[in-house]
């Protein structure tokens, strides 16, 4: 610990309704990216802390799934309405931790609140089927039960939407839940339990466990923990998915990306220039569906590359409460690591247009500023092509036709988002067939779901069955229960007798 850290603030757990400390002590420490200085500590969990969270939120789990529907939906309402009349001050927390600009700190919680909107029609969601005389005076009828403790795990790069993909559902079906946010930027997740607690939700339901590797290892392991959400990088999908599947729960494991846009020649390119550096740079390229790679098919490069450019080069970089485009990257690692992409991709032969180590930013000295890079001539071999950057870096690669831009595609380890701009209604519909993609935009760079859809790549980019949010999402967070039974009419002759064959229907 610095000398500097006893003086900051220090982001605690949430637990029972209240902070935690924890007994630990371990920690690490918060960054704004826009000046580089730590602006806190957060609470790492120990093996201690995490069962202590866990047991918490198993202790409130069966009162909460007994709470009615009614009174479960109403608790969802305020939850929304209270975020939405303060979303500002959740939209400065991102800000001051992530680096994204306001406005699209605030887009992000508008998309989260999408989500708990879909969830106040639990009362919908929820109804099973019923079928009246199956056999003799025999009914059927399903219903969905909650599963008990469920774990959330999120990355850094959405501090709010991306918990609530998973909560609002959880909750609304009647689990509790413990969160383990990003250490990079935790502060939204504690904003949203008051929050949770302000609208009325039985202390214990919504938990917040802070910190690394042994927090998350914590959930994959507890058998009280049910079930696992994960957002976060391949690898570490990858990891959760096979531990928490060991260990006997329902995982649904989304991973990283490398989201390919493909430009036909008969495409508006005034319309695929403006997308592609707004899907591109946006919120400085750390975004899962952010797209990586630009993929001009035909005779068209040179001219979309001139309008990028063009565009790029207009945006304005810096500290994302000034008013401007695109605020730093999350830390200076990072930062770096984006950078070292850049001199790869130069050194392998890709052609440098754009320079994004060159810009001048308007924030802090110390700041972790990397401008829009375009790389050009990049080729499938090349680790800009291979490895998701997670930056503000855009490849274009040429390719000589359609055909060629759907085997590159599908050829590609991740399937999370892709693009397609054109004018031809047929090879649009014939793209959104050929692709091996989770979610597809026709004229439309960044396809996120609405949220009565599902959100969820494929192959690398999602691991397990079932997708985030939507109906999937109601399905994931409850297991279905189908009841079989028999009422005799009364004023009927009773039946009797031993019968080992299956029952005559008449
Ligand atoms: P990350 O994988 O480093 O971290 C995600 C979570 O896992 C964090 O809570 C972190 O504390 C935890 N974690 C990190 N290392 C761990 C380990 N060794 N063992 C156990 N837990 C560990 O991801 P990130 O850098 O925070 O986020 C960026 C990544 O998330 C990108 O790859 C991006 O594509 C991906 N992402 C995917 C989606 C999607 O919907 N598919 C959405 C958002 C982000």
């Amino acid at each position: 610990m610095t000398d500097q850290s006893t003086t900051l603030q220090h982001i605690p757990h949430w637990v029972d309704g209240q902070e935690y400390a924890g007994t630990g002590g371990n920690h690490g420490e918060v960054t704004n990216p826009a000046t580089g200085t730590v602006t806190a500590t957060v609470a790492f969990a120990d093996a201690a802390d995490a069962a202590h969270v866990i047991a918490a939120a198993n202790d409130a789990a069966p009162a909460w799934a007994n709470t009615s529907v009614t009174r479960r939906t109403q608790i969802v309402f305020r939850f929304r309405e209270l975020v939405n009349e303060r979303k500002e001050e959740l939209a400065a927390l991102i800000t001051a931790e992530h680096g994204k600009v306001l406005s699209d700190a605030l887009g992000e919680v508008a998309r989260g609140l999408e989500v708990v909107e879909f969830a106040c029609g639990i009362g919908h969601l929820l109804k099973g089927g019923y079928s009246e005389d199956v056999s003799s005076g025999v009914d059927v009828h399903s219903k969905r039960q909650p599963l008990g403790v469920i774990g959330l795990i999120s990355p850094f790069n959405f501090p709010a939407m991306v918990p609530m993909w998973f909560f609002p559902i959880a909750i609304a079906a009647g689990n509790a839940v413990v969160l383990k946010p990003s250490e990079k930027d935790p502060s939204a997740s504690l904003w949203l339990a008051r929050i949770w607690k302000e609208a009325g939700l039985p202390d214990g339901v919504f938990n917040v466990l802070q910190g690394d590797k042994v927090a998350v290892d914590a959930l994959l392991d507890s058998p009280v923990v049910k079930a696992i959400s994960f957002v976060g990088s391949t690898p570490i999908a990858r990891y959760v998915y096979e531990r928490a599947t060991q260990n006997g729960k329902r995982v649904q494991a989304l991973g990283g990306a490398k989201n390919h846009m493909v430009v036909l020649p008969d495409a508006d390119l005034d319309l695929a220039a403006d997308q592609a550096v707004s899907a591109g740079y946006g919120s400085a390229g750390e975004r899962c569906m952010a797209i990586s790679v630009l993929v001009a098919v035909g005779p068209i490069a040179d001219e979309l590359i001139a309008k990028i450019v063009e565009r790029a080069h207009t945006l304005r970089i810096g500290d994302g409460t000034r008013g401007t485009d695109m605020g730093p990257l999350v830390t200076r690692v990072h930062r770096d690591k984006v950078a070292s992409y850049i001199e790869a991709g130069e050194s392998a032969g890709a052609k440098l247009v754009v320079d994004g180590r060159e810009t001048q930013a308007n924030g802090a000295e110390d700041g972790f500023w990397l401008g829009p890079t375009l790389l050009d001539q990049v080729t499938p071999e090349m680790s800009v092509y291979t490895d998701e950057i997670f930056g503000p870096v855009l490849s274009i690669v040429r390719a000589q036709s359609y055909d060629e831009a759907v085997e590159l595609i599908n050829a590609n380890p991740y399937g999370n988002g892709v693009a397609i701009f054109t004018n031809s209604g047929g090879a649009a519909r014939k793209f959104e067939h050929d692709v091996e993609v989770g979610m597809i935009g026709i004229n439309v760079p960044i396809p996120v779901p609405m949220s009565y859809y599902s959100f969820g790549g494929w192959k690398a980019s999602l691991f397990g069955d079932t997708h985030a949010y939507g109906i999937e999402g109601v399905h994931f967070f409850t297991r279905g229960k189908v009841v079989t039974s028999r009422w005799p009419d009364p004023a009927a002759a009773p039946t009797g007798g031993l019968e080992l064959a299956f029952p005559k229907n008449h």
